[in-house]
């Protein structure tokens, strides 16, 4: 089969365009600046607790809000290497999806036998959220408003037409949502998915935390685990929790269990923010349904309007390092930044002019699986979670929920799940991740490149199960 060149490369925007939208862009987490953020204090003596959480993202902070509505007389502390959700927690889409399995398609061929549950079970996580957002009074800029998928070239017009969710839509119809001369279809979906604010998300469930009684240290980074005994001890460099329990929620950072090293790798993802777009910009759009807006591409793009109607603009660009590092200086990739400049561009021409006022990158916690795993250590004393795939921004609450089940110590319908009893397989150790996932990137592109079809590399790892995706 030929190459095809993607829309992308067919009606690419001149170079001078790209650099006006990017003249003035400043590399810095809008998100974060946009959330309040109060500061909590360093460890610096001993403590004693019930439960101990490491981790200040989503994952932590729901364990640690939930840990005390189970138990409001629970002793509970967090403790957290930097600040509350400065990673992945504070920089992501906000896209608060109901799917636990990164997707249907994922989850139904992975876990047949059990996708109706897992399907039901990620809905109520859902509107869980969405209760606890209103009943905690959290001001996180929730909106519950579906998603639209759209596709650009032919075969993806047949992928949509085939898949099950939501409404389909024809050109026209999409246009009619969110006005881009590339739309050629879309699917909307109205029930399965929301938006927040992602740094107020991380900010207020730590405020709702240390209502409810948590104690909260920042700069703590924990740098070991003794089990003594029928406790563990969390060590830091200032201080020491014991505890009866622990819960770890330290995403795609280094584990502190010998057995996840090689469950993850990072993958940094880019995005771009706008100024607020006026009012005639955004009637130039449409867009009143405020859908999140993604792309059916394998190489795909995220994109959503903030509460000031700026749009963010995001994904493609899915980067690797070798030796699974996270470091600061992964977080900002001119490259990446120009790529999505002239995508957005090219999606809307008519925003031209239109500036990008921040631009950030993050890690994207990736497993074998795409979707998270659940384990328990040290005799039944350390719970723990990882590997969202990019999709955590709701799904954390409910691996918070299977690590507290988990650690309580009696069998719930989460604890039974397939999904959450078995492993992933871990990715290969280095050179080989680095090779394995480049190859697979490179065939990936080429997928876009010819219709959709996929290689034998990918064709053997959807056969194996296993796969890379961010
Ligand atoms: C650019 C980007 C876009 C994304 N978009 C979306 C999206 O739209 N929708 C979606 O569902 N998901 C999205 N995601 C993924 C989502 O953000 C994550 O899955 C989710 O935030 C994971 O939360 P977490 O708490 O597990 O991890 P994190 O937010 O990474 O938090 C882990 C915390 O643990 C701390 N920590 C680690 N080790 C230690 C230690 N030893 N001691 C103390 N603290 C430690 C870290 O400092 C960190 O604060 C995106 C991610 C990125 C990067």
């Amino acid at each position: 089969m030929t190459a095809h060149l993607t829309v992308f490369e067919r009606e690419a925007p001149s170079a001078s365009a790209i650099d006006e939208s990017l003249r003035s862009t400043k590399s810095s987490v809008f998100w974060l600046e946009d959330a309040p953020h109060a500061s909590y204090p360093q460890l610096t003596a001993s403590h004693t607790a019930d439960l101990t959480v490491v981790g200040g993202g989503y994952t932590g902070l729901w364990t640690a809000v939930l840990a005390k509505r189970r138990d409001p007389s629970a002793r509970v502390v967090l403790l957290e290497a930097q600040t509350i959700g400065w990673a992945a927690s504070g920089r992501n889409g906000g896209f608060a999806e109901a799917s636990l399995t990164h997707g249907d398609e994922n989850g139904r061929a992975r876990w047949p036998d059990e996708f109706d549950t897992l399907e039901r079970m990620g809905l109520e996580n859902l509107d869980a959220i969405e209760r606890d957002v209103a009943e905690l009074k959290m001001d996180v800029q929730f909106e519950r408003t579906g998603t639209l998928s759209v596709a650009y070239e032919p075969h993806q017009v047949q992928w949509l037409k085939g898949a099950e969710a939501g409404v389909y839509l024809d050109r026209d119809a999409v246009r009619k949502t969110i006005d881009s001369p590339i739309f050629a279809a879309g699917r909307r979906e109205e029930h399965l998915s929301a938006l927040v604010h992602p740094g107020r998300l991380a900010a207020e469930l730590a405020r709702v935390a240390t209502d409810l009684g948590v104690e909260i240290f920042e700069q703590s980074s924990v740098t070991g685990l003794r089990t003594r005994g029928s406790g563990v001890s969390v060590e830091t460099a200032r201080g020491v929790v014991k505890s009866a329990k622990v819960a770890l929620g330290t995403n795609v950072f280094r584990p502190l269990l010998r057995r996840s090293r090689l469950s993850t790798v990072p993958v940094y993802d880019y995005v771009l923010m706008s100024e607020p777009l006026s009012a005639a910009q955004m009637d130039d759009i449409g867009w009143r349904g405020r859908e999140g807006l993604t792309d059916m591409a394998n190489q795909f793009h995220y994109s959503r309007l903030s509460a000031d109607n700026r749009i963010l603009y995001g994904g493609y660009d899915a980067i690797y390092h070798a030796g699974r590092r996270v470091r600061p200086e992964y977080e900002d990739r001119q490259s990446s930044y120009r790529t999505l400049a002239s995508h957005f561009l090219t999606t809307f021409p008519q925003l031209e002019g239109l500036s990008f006022s921040h631009q950030w990158g993050g890690a994207i916690d990736t497993s074998t699986q795409f979707c998270a795993f659940h384990g328990l250590a040290r005799r039944g004393r350390v719970a723990y979670a990882a590997g969202f795939t990019g999709l955590g921004v709701a799904a954390t609450r409910f691996a918070a929920e299977v690590m507290l089940d988990r650690l309580a110590g009696d069998p719930t319908p989460r604890t039974q799940l397939e999904m959450v009893r078995k492993k992933p397989l871990p990715f290969p150790p280095e050179p080989l991740a680095k090779i394995g996932i480049e190859a697979t990137k490179w065939s990936l592109d080429r997928a876009d490149h010819r219709e959709g079809q996929r290689n034998v590399l990918l064709r053997t790892l959807d056969r194996l199960g296993l796969g890379f995706d961010s």
